[in-house]
């Protein structure tokens, strides 16, 4: 039996790892659940699975939490405090990062510190403090196992390999809903056009991190921490069809590939289930029907978020913490119709052209650059408009 922390409970891949809990009811048991919003889905979970503890942002939500689960209620807590507590809570085995945005953070190196294998998909975590991160998974003798579907491809296709004939990573792109855009269609997309992504069902801010290609730039930071490999060697192809999840190249010229139908459900299972695999309800992968898998080069000059990407990547330091405190900023001034969609990117650089960057030694480092960044980023919106 595991026993699991389910981190973001209520988001997208927070109910799908709890669909395949409750598919597994004798291989896992959840201890803790946190979310930030949607108290009744919150309440609704608490009721089916009996953790032994919840956190919620607000001390307001709290309540009303406790109120309308009664006297059934388990512990609940929360703030920060109370993410810590759920993340780094006694007897849980592994914790499910599944929060959005970089305030998974602190909870995840409290997880890690506390001695719990992650289950991350989170990958703002990595992407704010990569190299922290994975100084604490090494000290702490943890394990990390990828959550996001393109680097449990690449740690499937890196299984039983030496990691001395890795040649490069190839992440796949869908491409999202604008692919095909024009720089001039591009200028009058809208938020509900950009959270009709192509292939996948997911939260609000990867939806649009997709559309950007942000989350392309964010996985790409994230592999080269998760796999130790310099920018120039991980590389990104556009795959419309998203059924070939990325790809391993070796030295010898070899490609190794994981391929799936898109459902995030195959890499949360796998993350959960390693070295094991569970069998899921899933429709198979129809290849003759779906006849044509293809490939192009992604355009850096239209989603110049991915550019802007292997930028922070290469500057190091609290480059990419910013990178992604200002694409937060600036993902949620477009969802609220402050900017436009280009908007997003030029908040971005801005935000990066203006800071200075700085070695990072220790996570509150990387938590000042976070919000110093917010602030520039909300400076830059404020004064264009
Ligand atoms: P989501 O928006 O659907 O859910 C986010 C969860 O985090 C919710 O439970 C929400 O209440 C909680 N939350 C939000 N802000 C919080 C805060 N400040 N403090 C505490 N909790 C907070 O997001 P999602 O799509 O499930 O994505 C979660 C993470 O997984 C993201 O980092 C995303 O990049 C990554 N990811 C998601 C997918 C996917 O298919 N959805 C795929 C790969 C990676
Ligand atoms: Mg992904």
């Amino acid at each position: 039996m595991k026993n699991l922390a389910i981190l973001g409970s209520t988001g997208s891949i927070g109910v799908s790892t709890l669909e395949i809990v409750a598919a597994n009811p004798d291989r896992y048991r959840v201890l803790t659940l946190t979310a930030g919003s949607n108290l009744v889905r919150l309440a609704e979970q608490v009721r089916q699975f009996r953790p032994l503890a919840v956190a919620v942002v607000s001390p307001a939500d709290a309540r009303q939490l406790k109120e309308s689960l009664g006297p059934a209620a388990p512990e609940i807590l929360s703030g920060v405090e109370g993410l810590i507590a759920c993340a780094a809570y006694p007897e849980v085995d592994m914790v499910v990062s599944a929060v959005v945005g970089a305030a998974g953070l602190v909870p995840t190196m409290a997880a890690i510190e506390a001695g719990k294998d992650v289950a991350l998909a989170n990958k703002e975590t990595l992407v704010a403090a990569g190299p922290l991160v994975m100084e604490a998974v090494a000290r702490k003798g943890v394990k990390l196992y990828p959550v996001d579907s393109e680097h449990s491809a690449i740690f499937q296709s890196l299984e039983g390999h030496r990691k001395c004939d890795v040649r490069r990573l190839i992440l796949t792109a869908s491409g999202g809903p604008f692919r095909n855009h024009s720089h001039a269609e591009l200028k009058k997309v809208s938020p509900a056009d950009a959270l009709n992504h192509p292939n996948w069902s997911m939260g609000r801010k990867i939806t649009v991190d997709s559309a950007t290609m942000m989350n392309k730039g964010l996985e790409v930071i994230e592999a080269k921490w998760l796999f130790d490999l310099p920018a120039d060697r991980i590389a990104v192809h556009i795959h419309p069809q998203s059924i070939v999840h990325s790809m391993v190249e070796y030295i010898d010229g070899s490609v190794i590939a994981q391929l799936g139908i898109p459902d995030m459900k195959a890499p949360i299972a796998y993350a959960l289930s390693y070295p094991e695999r569970l069998s899921l309800n899933l429709p198979p992968l129809d290849l003759c029907s779906l006849g044509t898998l293809t490939f192009e080069k992604p355009d850096f000059g239209r989603f110049s978020c991915l550019a802007l990407a292997y930028y922070a990547l290469r500057e190091g330091g609290t480059a990419p913490a910013v990178l992604n405190a200002a694409n937060e900023v600036a993902v949620e001034a477009f969802l609220n119709g402050e900017i436009s969609f280009l908007d997003i990117s030029t908040t971005i650089r801005a935000t990066l052209d203006g800071h200075r960057n700085e070695t990072l030694t220790h996570i509150d480092g990387a938590l000042r650059a976070d919000r110093k960044a917010r602030v520039a980023a909300r400076r830059v919106i404020d004064a264009a408009h």
